[in-house]
């Protein structure tokens, strides 16, 4: 069952328990700093944040910039450490270093209710015992604010949501996407400057994740609001993010917006977790006139090197030709718009993303080229390196 919840800049006291579950209590108002008030987006910046559990690390000395108003989405694969990254922002959890700030001003000390955040779970954290207008207020309730201001921020979430004829309802009687829309109204009401989202959209099904997509980029620009957003989905990330902050083990990979991380990965990580089907990576091998791919006398793909180094090229700057990689065909799934060839090619799988529907037998001997100059990474440190090879050196055999 869906479970119910939802923090604001002061909607509640949160309070943690062993796993990850959160419960919510009346905010003890004596003890609470004054939250913030609505404001369109703030910046929040994380400073050498690291978090350990004994030996383990979660986070090692993450620095990360969101510029207000932005929509910065953190990817990365399970365990790397999304969700303790987001925690630490709403301050669920404690950084064992470093330091947070939101709007310039240091957090890193207090209490989730004085941040200025909303945070919109995975579970939704409903109250199924309350309709959705009492689920969407109750926060509000708690802090007690007057009926009339909580009446007015009711009406502006409708209205931007459209849930009007779900009011009465418990959360039982709606739908995912509806239950995940209220939960969107419980931050939405919270009028902060800062929302986190940790995979609010990893229980609905693909059609309706591709609509709450849309609705939630909209919203996000409707309101101002800074978005700090987690999921393991690049997909999501590539079509949400103004910034992809992508994290592996604790580190950041690159950080940078969609199309630079995209056509410039930082890392042969980032590659490979990019893109539909990811790019191939394969070992390249010095000739006299460059690298090649290791085992094939060509094409020449980078300049001569020292040093074990990486190639990659995407799938869809694959073509089929007279000249390129010489290939097997091992297996092609029709998409529909396109065909992915999977091809072996010394030893290795190579993947080329090809428009409409290509027929070809298992076993047909292929050419693969590229227009494109390849991607060059360190093989041992999996860092970028840029070459000087040009687009006609690259095509040739
Ligand atoms: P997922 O996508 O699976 O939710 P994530 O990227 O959000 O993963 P985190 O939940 O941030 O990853 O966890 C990062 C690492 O920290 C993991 O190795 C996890 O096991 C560990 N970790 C998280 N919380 C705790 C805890 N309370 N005690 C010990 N280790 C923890």
């Amino acid at each position: 069952m869906l479970r119910a919840c939802g923090i604001g800049d002061s909607l509640c006291r949160l309070h943690l328990r062993p796993t990850n579950e959160i419960a919510l209590m009346p905010r003890d108002e004596s003890t609470e700093p004054t939250p913030q008030p609505a404001s369109p987006g703030a910046s929040v910046r994380l400073i050498e944040v690291s978090r350990r559990w004994g030996a383990a690390a979660a986070l090692e000395r993450i620095s990360i910039d969101v510029r207000p108003g932005s929509f910065t989405v953190l990817l990365g694969p399970s365990g790397c450490g999304k969700t303790t990254c987001l925690r630490i922002v709403a301050g669920l959890e404690t950084a064992s270093d470093g330091r947070v700030e939101i709007a310039g001003r240091d957090v890193t000390n207090l209490p989730p209710a004085a941040r200025g955040v909303a945070m919109v779970f995975q579970s939704y954290a409903l109250f199924p015992h309350l309709n959705v207008a009492e689920n969407i207020v109750f926060g509000l309730r708690a802090r007690h604010v007057p009926a009339p201001e909580r009446a007015r921020r009711l009406a502006r979430a409708v209205d931007i949501l459209g849930i009007g004829p779900l009011l009465a309802r418990k959360p039982g009687q709606l739908s995912g996407g509806q239950q995940q829309r209220v939960a969107l109204g419980r931050a939405i009401v919270a009028e902060t400057p800062v929302c986190l989202m940790d995979e609010p959209l990893s229980n609905l099904d693909a059609q309706l994740r591709a609509d709450m997509r849309r609705e939630i980029l909209a919203l996000q620009r409707r309101l101002g609001i800074t978005m700090l957003y987690v999921t393991h989905d690049q997909t999501e990330a590539m079509g949400m993010a103004d910034q992809i902050v992508l994290l592996r083990d604790g580190h950041i990979e690159q950080d940078a917006p969609p199309v630079e991380v995209y056509a410039r990965p930082a890392t042969s990580f980032a590659a490979s977790f990019i893109g539909t089907p990811p790019m191939n990576l394969f070992p390249l091998e010095r000739r006299d006139s460059g690298m090649v791919m290791r085992g094939t006398g060509g094409p020449i793909f980078a300049p001569p090197s020292e040093g074990d180094l990486l190639g990659g090229i995407r799938p869809e700057t694959l073509t089929l030709g007279e000249q390129g990689i010489p290939a097997v065909v091992s297996h092609a799934e029709y998409l529909g718009a396109d065909t992915v060839l999977s091809c072996m090619a010394a030893g290795v799988n190579l993947l080329a993303r090809l428009p409409g529907r290509v027929v070809l037998a298992n076993g047909t001997p292929v050419r693969l080229a590229t227009g494109e100059p390849i991607h060059v990474f360190d093989a041992a440190s999996g860092r970028r390196i840029e070459t000087s090879m040009a687009t006609k050196e690259v095509v040739g055999a």
